[in-house]
């Protein structure tokens, strides 16, 4: 594997600035809020056009190129084949497998000349599908796996930090077609696969994870999160290797039991919360119980109880209760509850009982009296009222323990970066997607569809990867390796060996850039920290006097002094190791690191 990838076939072995265009910025420009937005921006990487809208400038368009072979490389490691689709789409497609009608206003719709509907592809089922559906024939020719990398459009509510969630960007999506689930999910396998490689060639900190929890029974997606503060998504995850969206992840709560004497009713005035019970009682919040009241879709009333340090999970809620809705207070009133002391003794006639799992350990229970201004401590199920049904209920929190293996789970935040899914029929059936099985039979393609946010992907890079002077980029997609600041330029003793030197290090395989422009040392190093090159070297006249450099390596902050010959030397010795692959993070991120050890 190439660790080092040249961005622009064919261009001249060495980088300018002055011949750049880098429009670095000194100030943080105003609606940027995180770290990738803010840097991408001031490197003079990336322009806005529009809300969530971005031109790429040379330097950003070099790490897109980079991150984009990466991508290229693993899927063509898996037998992926490359095509490119439009992004315009006809709207017929979309009838028929009913996204024109599903997909709301996130879908870009425009009208050509002659009246014909058209979208911008958000995503491209449906013409894949359409592709193959009358020329993809026979079980012989399966599994088949066709991808592109392409860009995508989606008219996203809220546009925001820059490049993660953007209305134009960058997609690689793949599609599978097979023959049986036993050959999806051996695709499946293999892209997940490639996905974790993808993101470690990328240099990021990730975590595959469990994004639904699978009703129709096995794992059919996972999300692969790169760790960020910034990251919209709220995970859990265990030394074990575990890791889940908390939207979807299984909860084992942790209920802790307050012991009574049997069934007290005690007067609670005031106390219409879990936090007011809790102080009341002088309680923690997981010793209470929470009952939440609502109407499923065919108007019976359903009552949950979870523990009170925990939320309904509305996925869950769905799947126990199908079209449930919360009780509205005039509704309540109707139905003789009182909101704010419910529980499940005394409940009124014919509500379905559904309690969390975890509480089945734990009795009795802290609940409210259904009167208002009293609550129940020691009340039992079993003996003081009926629990109709057991079930995973509630959001999963930080603490709650592990579903496999019962350590505490952490929390952490994540930018989804990439999701493998498998599609089944959904597709193939809806637009008469069919191929001849081996039995002579006829049958739709059992589909898989597997998305990497090419440039979400790179702006997750800078989120892990930076300081407050800049960008730190991995090695793996590093706009270029080795940047050469001479302090001077007009002279004929600093700039002839800065010159010598770039030429000597481009020759040993990396790709270096020159800092010739006539700016003050400080401006320099500034936008040299700024840009993020790996590996900055400071050649100046009082240095070379005694025949040495200045070498500095930016993820670690740290500076050495070095001659000339040591300096290529190593380079070049550091070259020959990546080529073999020795003492190198796969990312490449600590290939330098071995020339200040
Ligand atoms: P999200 O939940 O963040 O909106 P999604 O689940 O709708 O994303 P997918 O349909 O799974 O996205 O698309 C595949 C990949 O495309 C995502 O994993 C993400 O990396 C990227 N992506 C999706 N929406 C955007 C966007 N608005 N801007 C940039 N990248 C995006
Ligand atoms: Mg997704």
């Amino acid at each position: 594997m190439s660790i080092l990838s040249n961005a622009n076939p064919g261009e001249k072995p060495i980088i300018y600035m002055s011949e750049v265009y880098a429009p670095t910025l000194k100030e943080d420009p105003a609606d940027a809020e995180i770290a990738s937005h803010r840097l991408l921006l001031r490197s003079g990487m990336i322009r806005k056009m529009a809300s969530g809208v971005y031109t790429f400038l040379p330097l950003g368009m070099r790490v897109l190129s980079k991150v984009e072979n990466i991508v290229r490389e693993e899927m063509n490691k898996v037998g992926a084949q490359e095509i490119m689709m439009p992004a315009l789409q006809p709207e017929e497609l979309w009838h028929e497998s009913g996204r024109w009608d599903d997909y709301g206003p996130e879908l870009m719709r425009l009208i050509d000349r002659h009246d014909h509907g058209f979208c911008l592809g958000p995503t491209h089922e449906e013409l894949i599908t359409a592709l193959v559906r009358n020329e993809l024939k026979s079980y012989k020719q399966l599994p088949c796996t066709l991808y592109q990398i392409q860009v995508k459009f989606r008219d996203e509510i809220r546009p925001r930090f820059g490049l993660l969630r953007s209305r134009e960007f960058i997609m690689k999506d793949a599609y599978s077609f097979n023959a049986d689930q036993e050959s999806l999910q051996q695709s499946y396998d293999d892209m997940s696969r490639a996905y974790g490689t993808i993101c470690e060639r990328c240099g990021l900190d990730y975590r595959p994870v469990e994004a639904d929890s699978g009703q129709i029974g096995g794992k059919v997606t996972t999300e692969f999160m790169a760790l960020a503060d910034a990251g919209e998504a709220e995970l859990v995850h265990c030394a074990c290797g575990y890791a889940a969206n908390t939207e979807a992840g299984a909860c084992i709560a942790h209920p802790t039991v307050y012991e009574a004497q049997g069934l007290e009713k005690i007067a609670t005035p005031g106390v219409h919360t879990i936090e007011e019970l809790a102080a009341f009682l002088d309680i923690p919040e997981s010793s209470t119980v929470k009952t939440l009241v609502g109407q499923d879709g065919e108007g019976n009333l359903v009552a949950f109880f979870i523990p009170g340090d925990h939320e309904l999970n509305e996925i869950k809620v769905e799947r126990e209760a199908p079209g449930f809705l919360f009780l509205t207070d005039e509704e309540m009133e109707a139905h003789g509850l009182h909101k704010g002391s419910m529980g499940p003794v005394g409940l009124p006639e014919g509500i379905r009982i559904i309690a969390d799992a975890s509480l089945r350990a734990v009795s009795p229970w802290v609940v409210g009296a259904n009167e208002d201004g009293f609550h129940y401590v020691g009340a039992q199920p079993g003996r003081d009222f009926t629990v109709d049904a057991w079930a995973d209920l509630c959001i999963v929190a930080v603490g709650d323990d592990c579903p496999e293996c019962g350590a505490p789970l952490a929390g952490a935040r994540g930018i989804e970066v990439s999701q493998v899914f498998q599609l089944g029929t959904k597709y193939s059936e809806a637009m008469g997607a069919c191929f001849m099985a081996e039995d002579g039979t006829e049958k739709p393609f059992i589909m898989g569809c597997y998305g990497v946010g090419v440039t979400r992907t790179l702006a997750a890079i800078v989120e892990q990867h930076n300081d407050e002077h800049g960008i730190m980029w991995p090695m793996s997609v590093a706009p270029a390796h080795v940047c050469i600041i001479p302090l001077t330029v007009d002279d004929d003793e600093v700039q002839p060996v800065a010159e010598k030197l770039a030429r000597e290090i481009a020759a040993i395989g990396f790709e270096v850039v020159v800092d010739d422009r006539k700016e003050r040392p400080g401006v320099k190093f500034a936008d040299a920290d700024l840009i993020g090159w790996p590996l900055q070297v400071v050649v100046g006249k009082r240095g070379l006097e005694n025949g040495t450099v200045e070498a500095k390596l930016r993820r670690r902050d740290v500076k050495k002094d070095i001659s000339i010959d040591l300096l290529t030397e190593l380079l070049a010795s550091v070259r020959r190791a990546a080529k073999e692959g020795r003492n190198l993070r796969i990312d490449g991120i600590g290939m330098f690191d071995m020339l200040f050890d």
